[in-house]
């Protein structure tokens, strides 16, 4: 069997820092490499044991003392510079954890930049750009700058401007570290898609051994060598086969809600907010953004960036937004199939409890127990949204929970909600 060829070769790589100095530093001791086409390696190691030194050596960025890393059958420590530039512009994209993106430079513009040193033209260069910026659900921020933006977001675009020139190899440093758990686990998925359905080579450096399961080789490094190579026979798969369609769909689901609540929400005066109050809301609900920071941005003032609406009401949208998405995550997970075997009585309590929140009136014993049953139908799909009112409307002599035109239609407002973020 003829044996595949290497994407990189890294042959007796060494190198130290700092070299005839007091400090120098022996970081790579005779690295012997090969990483394949497709391939999924994750560098593990404590502090210092030299993994971003070799990620960055394969990069090009840093020369070793001795060895080499091949690809295409030419070594790169001996690339001319205009070879290595060619490498950086086309061969591979580098994601670092600090993100390296340009503060001055709005997010479209960061995405385009690494096509300039390509040539071609502004609008199509844009054009590539926005292709990314759509990817990654980032269209919405396309006009800010990289620090109004989330960590997670951040992260989001070094890895699209990375992308935009489509190299075969993916190399990143600690992408997640400065990331919570939330925007962490939406990076390493990008990082898995790349991998399984574009088929980029990635390399990542990480000391964070739950990142194994994406990985097809842990590459085990201590004092500046490779001690174990570890095989995963049970690599994770991203979570969809069609991510950018189940992306942009799911995209525009939390849109739909942001709108429906912001809508809501605001006075008539407050409309002009809503866009800021709608992208808000979906960074909430895709996780790049806590309710803390979400709450400060409400409070700020216009001129720096906030919105402005006051603590009262900012804490009321927290509580309505914090309280659908509660409701939601109740019913997360289930299909349809699912729901109509198990009973939900729980779910089904908790959001009937959900629905008459800010209802003052009463209910009758029959009307809760019939509310009940139009919520259970309407979750498991027996019956739509406009069966849903009908039950809510239809008096209670003729078997419906008799409610008036205004409550149904609120109520029904309130369960499209919680389904919509199901
Ligand atoms: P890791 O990525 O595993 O934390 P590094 O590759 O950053 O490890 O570092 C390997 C060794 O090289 C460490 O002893 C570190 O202190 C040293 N080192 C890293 N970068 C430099 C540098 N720019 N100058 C001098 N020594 C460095």
């Amino acid at each position: 069997m003829t044996e595949k060829t290497p994407l990189i070769e890294v042959k007796d790589l060494s190198l130290i820092y700092d070299i005839g100095t007091p400090a120098e530093t022996l970081a790579l001791k005779k690295i012997n490499l090969k990483i394949y086409p497709e391939e999924y390696i994750i560098f593990f190691g404590p502090s210092g044991c030299g993994k971003s030194t070799l990620l960055y050596c394969i990069s090009g960025l840093l020369t070793p003392t001795d060895g080499g890393i091949f690809t295409g059958g030419k070594d790169i420590t001996k690339f001319s510079s205009r070879d290595m530039a060619d490498f950086h512009r086309r061969g591979m994209g580098i994601v670092f954890q600090a993100y390296n993106l340009i503060q001055t430079l709005s997010v479209l513009d960061n995405i385009a930049l690494p096509q300039l040193w390509r040539g071609g033209s502004a609008p199509v260069r844009e054009r590539a750009a926005k292709q990314q910026l759509e990817r990654f659900s980032l269209s919405y921020v396309a006009d800010r700058l990289p620090q109004e933006l989330s960590g997670g977001q951040q992260q989001r675009v070094s890895i699209a401007r990375a992308l935009v020139n489509n190299p075969p190899l993916m190399l990143a440093d600690e992408p997640v570290g400065n990331l919570d758990s939330v925007a962490s686990k939406g990076v390493l998925e990008i990082f898995s898609e790349l991998n399984a359905i574009d088929k980029k080579t990635v390399v990542m450096v990480t000391h964070n051994s739950s990142h194994f399961a994406y990985a097809d080789r842990i590459i085990y490094m201590k004092d500046g060598q490779i001690i174990k190579e570890e095989v995963n026979n049970h690599k994770e798969r991203p979570l969809s086969a069609a991510p950018l369609e189940k992306g942009a769909q799911e995209l525009e689901r939390m849109q739909e809600f942001a709108d429906a609540l912001s809508d809501d929400f605001l006075h008539v005066s407050e409309l002009y907010l809503k866009e800021k109050i709608m992208s808000l809301i979906v960074g909430i609900i895709k996780g790049d953004m806590s309710l803390e920071e979400f709450q400060r941005i409400l409070i700020k003032p216009i001129r720096d960036g906030g919105i402005d609406i006051g603590k009262e009401r900012a804490a009321e949208l927290m509580k309505r937004l914090e309280t659908v998405m509660f409701e939601s995550r109740l019913l997360k997970g289930k299909n349809e199939g699912e729901l109509r075997q198990v009973p939900l009585s729980m779910e089904i309590g908790e959001l009937r409890r959900y629905m008459l929140s800010e209802h003052r009136k009463p209910f009758a014993f029959l009307q809760i127990k019939r509310l009940e049953e139009a919520i259970g139908n309407l979750v498991r799909g027996i019956i739509d949204e406009d069966g849903f009112s009908k039950v809510l409307m239809l008096p209670e002599a003729l078997g419906g929970v008799g409610l008036t035109r205004e409550i149904s239609s609120i109520f029904l407002f309130k369960m499209k909600l919680v389904l919509k973020l199901r």
